[in-house]
């Protein structure tokens, strides 16, 4: 295997969620004469992450009534998403909370509310015509975790395929990660929220913006991270539809 076949493997399972990995010390017995040609290495297919010509209505089917992980034991509903396949734009929380669980939507909570203010208004202020109905909203996961725990890693790895499918799917021309889950969901950075926050990334291709959760700017005390967020928002809505 050639070291970029290595590389596209490696970065394959980690678009998968597989976050380490371990070596094991070759077989012996087959002992190759030192002269012997090795063979030339096969063309590399990886399956690709989402099946051709996928629709937001098949992941949905796909997901079905899920089982795949412990989250299912608590919930009411699998929040899947809202917004059109067509969104220019996609947000990415962390995960459903009491009142996502209870209507089956994302982001209806208070940090949801303050999400469409934050969306709303910057637009607004901004002359840009969109509101929170012109942009697509997902989690991570797609079902409550019990207090509104973190997504532990085995549940973000299950639940990670389908939010892959939707962000292939939807192809948008940015998305936006809401905070350290989203973010080490989708971005490979070693850096922590508030130095990552501002900065453009990547995943395959569509340019990712970090800023804080919602929740987070809640807590009264946190008012520069949320004139940080503000910032945010406006730079990338005006990458988006400018
Ligand atoms: N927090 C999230 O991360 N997602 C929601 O949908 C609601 C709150």
């Amino acid at each position: 295997m050639t070291r970029e076949q290595v590389r596209d493997y490696l970065e394959f399972y980690r678009d998968l969620g597989i976050q380490s990995i371990y070596s094991r010390p070759a077989q012996s017995g087959v002992e190759l004469p030192k002269s012997t040609p090795l063979p030339s290495p096969l063309p590399l297919v990886l399956p690709s992450l989402a099946p051709e010509h996928d629709t937001l209505e098949r992941i949905l089917a796909d997901i079905g009534d899920c089982k795949r992980c412990q989250l299912c034991q608590g919930r009411h509903n699998i929040v899947f998403g809202s917004g059109s396949e067509t969104s220019r734009l996609v947000f990415v929380g962390e995960g459903p909370g009491a009142d996502e669980d209870e209507q089956g939507l994302p982001f209806v909570g208070r940090a949801g509310q303050l999400l469409t203010q934050m969306i709303d208004n910057t637009a607004a202020k901004e002359g840009i015509p969109i509101r929170r109905a012109d942009v697509y909203i997902c989690n991570v996961v797609k079902c409550r975790p019990p207090e509104n725990r973190t997504p532990l890693p085995d549940e973000m790895e299950t639940c990670g395929q389908f939010l892959f499918r939707q962000l292939l799917t939807i192809k948008p021309k940015a998305i936006c990660v809401l905070g350290a889950t989203a973010m080490k969901a989708l971005l490979n950075v070693k850096e922590g929220i508030t130095r990552s926050r501002g900065k453009w990334h990547k995943w395959h291709d569509i340019p990712v913006m970090v800023t804080y959760h919602p929740s987070y700017l809640l807590r009264q005390y946190n008012q520069t991270a949320k004139r940080e967020a503000w910032e945010d928002l406006k730079t990338l809505l005006h990458f988006v539809y400018d």
